[in-house]
């Protein structure tokens, strides 16, 4: 028995984006087709080398059980992972570091598999009215 899905959405195992995540995979018809992965900080995982095996291990093993497309690797801000909004200078410099570490992510993604789409997306979480917002960004 074969079981298929077009995607892999691998993104922050933050709380406050339950909803969010929800609402993201809804709009761009990824519920019930992509597999899931949440690990704190996302694509560091993939970025770093203590961790990138296990990350690349998910999308090995989500290719291989469910013949997965597209990989859909999404960052935030004010990540716990990455340290908070704190740990940056301002938000210019986070913007740098969180796409940057995706853009890295999907070389390495690519190298190891050229058949494989992978999508890059950053979720900027902001307040308003004392309740957070949750905004997805395309990253080419
Ligand atoms: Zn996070």
């Amino acid at each position: 028995m074969s079981h298929v899905c077009s995607s892999l959405l691998m993104h922050c195992m933050d709380f406050r984006f339950g909803q969010a995540i929800k609402d993201f995979m809804s709009q761009k018809n990824l519920m019930n087709d992509a597999d899931m992965v949440a690990m704190a900080g996302s694509a560091k995982n993939l970025v770093n080398p203590e961790t990138r095996d296990f990350a690349l291990k998910q999308i090995e093993i989500s290719k291989t059980l469910h013949s997965t497309k597209t990989i859909h690797l999404m960052n935030h801000t004010d990540c716990g992972g990455y340290g908070g909004r704190q740990a940056f200078a301002d938000e210019q410099a986070e913007y740098d570091k969180l796409t940057g570490d995706l853009k890295e992510a999907r070389e390495l993604i690519t190298d190891q598999w050229p058949d494989l789409e992978v999508k890059l997306w950053l979720c900027k979480i902001g307040q308003a009215d004392g309740q957070s917002t949750f905004a997805f960004e395309t990253i080419e």
